[in-house]
């Protein structure tokens, strides 16, 4: 692999080029993206410069890939939020050539170069060593879709979630967020009751750990009641909307429902009732500024007592020209199943 090479010829590197995927804005507004030579030198100005092996693709890149500012502010970019590699050079001497690492959240594929080229250049606090039960592959295909049910159930439990306390519904459960929380919080003793909108996605919820396989209208309480009869022990919410207001109405006593995402809904038309008749908790989870301490030992219970014996199971592997050519329409439409991971030349 040459990592010693790598690090002595730092100075020549400032010439070196590399192969990522560029997002344009034309005059006109309009976005035009190709797969191209960039060189080091442009990459931002951070201490700790990583040659990246692979890359995962989440909906926020293929937001950023065709364009949208909420994302991505300033183009040209390179997307690409997730990335696991080896350090070329780093500030923080803790971090050594050829070290292998992850970088997920804060702003990295948003308005930071990501993981959609072979080299990323990124503060040495982003980085988190891999854990040694873990490969670089399957360190992506868990990436924040996985670190985010990971910090779910870590806030989840630290409240006092427990197995004995009954189920936990996933919701969103065939997304890359769901079907690791399925996993996930399977393989950390829970039942898990998994609902999706797909009848085909049945079979892999279940190999996944899923107890029971539900619809979405299970988890939606179109009469608007105050108060359910208890369903499940604790949540955790992908959609918002009408569905998170159920699983807080339906959970049962002490039960926590974590809400991470909003793709039914950003509101929220609640009472007051489940928290104080049922001390239901609600908690918010935001995985892009979780504190590196919390970040790192997260990671380490995702290469342990949580991981799943067969991640690669869950994803497809796929390389730049793919990736640009097919799987950035098809999440964008809502056709991928489990994660696709993006494989660099290396
Ligand atoms: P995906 O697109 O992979 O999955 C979303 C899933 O939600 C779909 O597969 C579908 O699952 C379900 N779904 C889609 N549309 C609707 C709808 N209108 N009503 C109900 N269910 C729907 O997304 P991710 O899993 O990557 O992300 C899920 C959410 O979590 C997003 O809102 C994302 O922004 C957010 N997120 C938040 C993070 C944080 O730190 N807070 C980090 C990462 C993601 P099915 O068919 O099985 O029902």
């Amino acid at each position: 692999m040459g990592l010693a090479a790598w690090d002595l010829n730092l100075i020549n590197m400032k010439d070196t080029h590399y192969t990522a995927l560029h997002v344009k804005e034309t005059t006109e507004g309009q976005f035009s993206r190709q797969i191209t030579q960039l060189a080091i030198a442009d990459l931002p100005d951070h201490d700790t410069l990583i040659r990246v092996h692979y890359a995962a693709l989440n909906y926020k890149d293929a937001l950023s890939a065709t364009g949208n500012k909420g994302v991505t502010r300033n183009y040209p970019h390179t997307p690409g939020i997730d990335a696991a590699g080896e350090i070329v050079k780093s500030g923080d001497p803790s971090l050594t050539p050829g070290a292998p690492v992850i970088v997920t959240s804060y702003d990295l594929g948003m308005n930071t170069a990501g993981g959609f080229g072979q080299y990323i250049q990124v503060p040495a606090d982003w980085v988190v060593p891999l854990p040694q039960d873990m490969t670089l592959e399957e360190s992506m295909i868990i990436g924040t879709a996985g670190f985010t049910a990971g910090l779910a159930l870590y806030k989840m439990e630290k409240i006092g979630q427990r197995p004995e306390m009954g189920p936990i519904v996933i919701t969103g459960a065939s997304g890359g967020v769901g079907s690791l929380a399925t996993g996930i919080f399977s393989q950390a003793g829970y039942e898990v009751h998994a609902s999706t909108g797909k009848t085909e996605a049945h079979d892999f919820l279940k190999a996944l750990g899923a107890t029971e396989v539900v619809g979405r209208d299970y988890v939606q309480d179109p009469k608007n009641r105050p108060l359910l009869r208890p369903k499940w022990a604790g949540a955790l919410d992908t959609v918002g909307g009408e569905t998170l207001a159920t699983l807080l109405k339906a959970c049962s006593q002490e039960g926590s429902v974590a809400t991470c995402g909003l793709v039914g809904s950003p509101k929220l038309q609640a009472t007051v009732f489940p928290f104080i008749l049922n001390g239901v908790n609600l908690l918010g989870v935001e995985s892009a500024t979780t504190a590196r301490e919390t970040r790192m030992a997260i990671w380490e219970k995702l290469a342990g007592e949580w991981k799943l014996p067969d991640l690669t199971s869950i994803s497809t592997q796929t390389n730049l020209t793919e990736l640009n050519d097919v799987y950035l329409d098809k999440i964008l439409q809502g056709q991928t199943k489990g994660r696709i991971i993006l494989k660099h030349d290396v």
